[in-house]
């Protein structure tokens, strides 16, 4: 018989893993075929993540390294870093923009009552994190030893050291040609181990996608549902429109060839709702199926993982917008120019891990003096919001490398 692709593997393992969730979450959490297969795929699930967290700083440091080097070498340093900059800024600016635009349009919360959602407020405790404070604690977080920064999974202060090392191994120039070999053999090492946790993807994803859809508390969801209808249409809407347009009108790729490239890495970043997990497989895809250089990709795809959050972005816009409405607060002008800079502040700090995006949406509302205990009412649902937004995050960093790609190759 002839061995199904990979990626038809991972398809399978998709519409396996949601069947097979739906099916337990008929059965009830109560019966013992639940419980045990549950237990079961957390077991693979959680593997599955952990593999890729193994190999995920070792990739960032080594991918940047030597994409930064390589990079001064070509001397494409500086249209590279500025296009990938002004990629990531104005994409999120974008996607803030749609969600301010589409929570005024919709009022997401209004109707709603936030004395429904005083038991789940009262019980839940907000660490204080005002501008200053958080500001504060970004600056502080870029500048690590790198040996803690490694151990500790700290991807923005990896990135930083391995930027400065990439720079100063051109600048040190023939002298230290031995490390950056090293270095490069080494990424090639790690993106090997990365081909091999490929093959247990198709398994890890269904997994996830089991306990996601069996777990899932349906109730809130509908008392919730113009809010999470908003969320998804619009971070859809991104994520199937205006990126997909973006990438169409710089570089002329279709979305269909774009998508089928970057399956793997939005299918895992979907099931893992972690962008920095999901970093090691959009690497691959952005250099195996959509040909993105490894110099930039190397560059690109990791700094990406840590900065550029668009479903992030936009979702704490319309997060604040509905927490106003439910408090029967309504923001002005000012004050949504407010949200707009400290929803982008907050993506750019929140790590690409599950629910990051909830414990840096304390300063948003809080910037504009809504009650952060609010944030109680959108947790228990935020898993499976988390899923879409990781999923157009990574779907920004992998169009980011090929728009970059063009820009830097222009005019040369
Ligand atoms: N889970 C998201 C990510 O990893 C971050 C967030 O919570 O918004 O990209």
């Amino acid at each position: 018989m002839k061995k199904l692709s990979l990626n038809a593997q991972i398809l399978l393992g998709t519409g396996s893993g949601v069947a097979l969730g739906l099916w337990f979450a008929m059965l009830g959490q109560e019966s013992s075929v639940t419980q045990n297969s549950l237990y079961v795929a957390k077991l693979i699930g959680t593997l599955f993540i952990d593999l890729l967290r193994m190999v995920m700083i070792p990739l960032v440091f080594t991918s940047i390294v030597v994409g930064v080097a390589n990079l001064r070498l070509h001397q494409q340093m500086n249209r590279v870093w500025q296009g990938t900059l002004v990629f990531f800024a104005s994409t999120m600016a974008l996607a803030v923009l749609l969600g301010l635009t589409a929570a005024n349009l919709f009022q997401p919360g209004s109707g709603l009552q936030i004395a429904m959602f005083q038991d789940a407020m009262q019980s839940f405790q907000v660490t204080q994190m005002s501008l200053p404070d958080f500001f504060a604690h970004f600056m502080h977080s870029l500048f690590q030893n790198p040996m803690t920064a490694l151990a500790q999974g700290n991807v923005l202060a990896v990135v930083i050291f391995a930027l400065l090392l990439g720079i100063a191994l051109v600048v040190g120039g023939e002298r230290y040609r031995n490390i950056l070999v090293l270095m490069q053999e080494f990424l090639e090492l790690i993106l090997m181990l990365v081909g091999w946790i490929m093959r247990l993807a198709p398994f890890g994803i269904m997994a996830l996608l089991l306990q996601l859809v069996a777990t899932q508390d349906t109730g809130l969801l509908s008392t919730l549902f113009k809010f999470v209808v908003v969320v998804l249409g619009i971070t859809l809407l991104h994520g199937v429109v205006l990126l997909p347009l973006i990438l169409y009108l710089i570089t002329g790729m279709s979305p269909l060839k774009f998508w089928l490239g970057a399956r793997e890495a939005l299918i895992t970043a979907f099931a893992t709702s972690s962008s920095a997990a999901t970093m090691p497989i959009t690497l691959r895809c952005a250099e195996q199926h959509l040909h993105v250089k490894r110099d930039i990709a190397g560059f690109v795809i990791p700094l990406g993982t840590t900065m550029n959050m668009d479903g992030t972005a936009l979702y704490e816009a319309v997060a604040a917008l509905f927490i106003a409405n439910l408090v029967g607060v309504e923001l002005d002008l000012s004050q949504q120019m407010v949200v707009f800079v400290t929803a982008m502040l907050a993506a750019l700090g929140a790590p690409g891990i599950p629910s990051a995006g909830m414990v840096t949406m304390v300063m948003v509302l809080q910037s504009v003096g809504l009650p952060a205990e609010a944030i109680a009412i959108l947790l228990p649902i935020d898993r499976i919001l988390d899923t879409v937004r990781t999923t157009v995050n990574v779907e920004g960093d992998l169009v980011g490398s090929l728009v970059v790609q063009k820009w830097a190759s222009q005019d040369r």
